[in-house]
C-alpha cells in the first residue's frame, strides 16, 4: 500500500545524544513525547532529549485500549482530565496530525440503586466542572445498545452514565504526532538509549548514564510509566507504586457493530470497536505485582466470561491477539507529577491504568512544572508527599473498570 508514497521521509530524526541537555526525559512514551512537544512549542526549549530504551511508542503508549473522557469526579482529577480532553479536541490542528480522536460517546452501565446514586452524583460533578454527563435510562441504553443482554438476571441493566464527549483515539499516531512535532522543533528523540543510572551531587542532579553514554543535564524528567520504580531507584528513591500487568484483547476485524464504549464495571468489563473493525477489550488487572508484559490465563477467561455475559454475540467473533502492559499503580489510583527532594529532578507517574486519556495534559503540565519551576494549576493536589501527609485523591470509582 505504500508502495506509491516513495517520497515519504521518517517522521523524526534519528539524532546520536549530545553530551550536554538543559532539559533530559527518561521514557519515550506518550508522556515524555508530549513533555517534549509542550516544552518545544509552550517554552520554546528545545535543548531537550528524550530517552528511550526501546523504540519510540513500544510502551503503554502502544498498548492501552485507548479510551478518552473526563468523567472523573473528585477535585484534582476532575480539572485536570477536563483540562486533558480540551487538549485532546484541538490536538490534530496542534499536531497537524491524525490521531483518529473520534467523541463516540462513553456509557457506564448501571447494574443496582446504590451504583445509579453514585453516578449521578459523579454526572453532577462533571456537569459543574464544564464537562458533559447525563443519566440513560434501560430504554436509553436499549435505544444505544440494543445487542446487550438485557435479559441476563445476575447483573440486570438498570440504565447508564453517558459521556458523550467521551470515546477513543488512535494511541500509535499520537506517540508518533507529538513524536514528530517534538523532533522538527529541535528536540532530540534518542531511541535503544537506556537510562542506567542518575548522576546526583551535593543533592542535585547532575545528568544521566546511558547504554550510550554518560550525558549531562540540568533537570531530569522520570517519565517511565510502568518502570517508574526502577527508574526512580536510580536516585536513590522509593515511589509509592506497584507495577503490575494489565491485559487487553481485540477480535478479528468486523463490520461497524459497536458505535460507543461501553463500561460494565459489575463484570470489570469495557469494550469499543477499532477503526480497523476489531473488538477491544479488556478488564481487570492480573492483581499480583510483575514486570512481565503478558498476562495470566485465569484473567482471560474472566474478561470471556464477563464479555460473553454482556454480549453473547461476541462469541461468534474470533479472538485474534492479546497482550499486556505494565503499570504504574499508584495507592490512592492517582498520578503524581511534582519535584523530588533531589534539585532539578522532577517525578511523572503513577498513572495507572489510566494514563492515555491524560497524555496531553500529563505532557503540557509536566513541560510547565519543568519550564517554570512550579505546578500547572490543575496539578498543585499531585503531589508526591500526599500519601504521607494523607492528603491522597481517592477516585477508584471513576478510573476502576474504564480505562
Ligand atoms: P509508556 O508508553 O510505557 O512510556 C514509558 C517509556 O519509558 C517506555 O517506552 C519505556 O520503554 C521507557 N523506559 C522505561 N525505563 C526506561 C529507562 N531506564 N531508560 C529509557 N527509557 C525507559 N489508559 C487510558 O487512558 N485509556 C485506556 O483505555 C487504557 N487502556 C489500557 C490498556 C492496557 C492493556 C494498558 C497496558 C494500559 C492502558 N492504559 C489506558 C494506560 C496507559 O496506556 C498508560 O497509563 C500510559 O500509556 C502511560 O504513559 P506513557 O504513554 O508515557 O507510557
Amino acid at each position: 500500500g505504500l508502495t506509491g508514497n516513495k517520497g515519504w521521509g521518517p517522521h523524526w530524526r534519528n539524532p546520536e545524544p549530545k553530551p550536554e541537555y538543559d532539559i533530559v526525559l527518561i521514557g519515550g512514551g506518550g508522556h515524555g513525547l508530549a513533555t517534549a512537544h509542550y516544552l518545544a512549542k509552550v517554552h520554546g526549549l528545545t535543548n531537550v532529549a528524550v530517552l528511550e530504551k526501546g523504540y519510540l511508542g513500544g510502551g503503554n503508549v502502544g498498548r492501552n485500549t485507548t479510551i478518552v473522557r473526563a468523567n472523573y469526579m473528585l477535585p484534582g482529577n476532575s480539572e485536570f482530565y477536563s483540562h486533558s480532553l480540551k487538549l485532546w479536541e484541538g490536538l490534530e490542528e496542534d499536531l497537524n496530525y491524525n490521531v483518529m480522536h473520534s467523541q463516540r460517546g462513553i456509557i457506564n452501565l448501571v447494574h443496582s440503586d446504590g451504583q445509579r446514586d453514585a453516578f449521578v452524583r459523579r454526572a453532577n460533578s462533571m456537569c459543574g466542572q464544564g464537562d458533559d454527563g447525563a443519566m440513560l435510562d434501560r430504554a436509553g441504553v436499549e435505544k444505544l445498545l440494543p445487542f446487550l443482554d438485557f435479559e441476563q438476571t445476575r447483573f440486570p441493566i438498570y440504565g447508564g452514565l453517558y459521556h458523550k464527549r467521551g470515546g477513543t483515539a488512535r494511541h500509535d499516531a499520537v506517540a508518533w504526532g507529538f513524536a514528530r512535532s517534538a523532533s522538527d522543533r529541535g528536540v532530540d528523540l534518542i531511541q535503544q538509549c537506556e537510562v542506567t543510572g542518575i548522576d546526583v551531587e551535593n543533592g542535585v542532579v547532575k545528568g544521566v548514564q546511558t547504554t550510550k553514554g554518560p550525558i549531562r543535564a540540568k533537570k531530569v524528567g522520570m517519565v517511565a510509566a510502568g518502570r517508574s520504580s526502577q527508574v526512580a531507584a536510580m536516585a536513590g528513591m522509593r515511589l509509592p507504586i506497584e507495577s503490575h500487568v494489565l491485559q487487553a484483547f481485540v477480535t478479528e476485524g468486523l463490520k461497524p457493530c459497536l458505535d460507543h464504549v461501553v463500561t460494565y464495571g459489575m463484570g470489570h468489563f469495557y469494550i469499543s470497536q477499532s477503526d480497523k473493525g476489531g473488538l477491544v477489550f479488556g478488564g481487570d488487572l492480573d492483581m499480583y505485582a510483575s514486570y512481565a508484559s503478558r498476562g495470566n490465563l485465569p484473567l482471560v477467561e474472566h474478561v470471556a466470561e464477563a464479555a460473553m455475559t454482556l454480549m453473547p454475540a461476541i462469541g461468534k467473533a474470533k479472538m485474534l491477539r492479546s497482550w499486556g502492559g505494565v503499570m504504574d499503580m499508584s495507592p490512592d489510583g492517582s498520578f503524581i507529577i511534582d519535584k523530588t527532594d533531589i534539585e532539578g529532578l522532577f517525578v511523572n507517574a503513577g498513572w495507572c491504568y489510566g494514563g492515555f486519556k491524560a497524555t496531553p495534559a500529563s505532557g503540557h503540565t509536566f513541560a510547565h512544572l519543568l519550564a517554570t519551576g512550579t505546578p500547572h494549576p490543575t496539578t498543585v493536589r499531585h503531589r508526591l508527599d500526599r500519601f504521607r501527609t494523607g492528603r491522597g485523591i481517592m477516585d477508584e470509582e471513576a478510573t476502576g473498570s474504564q480505562h
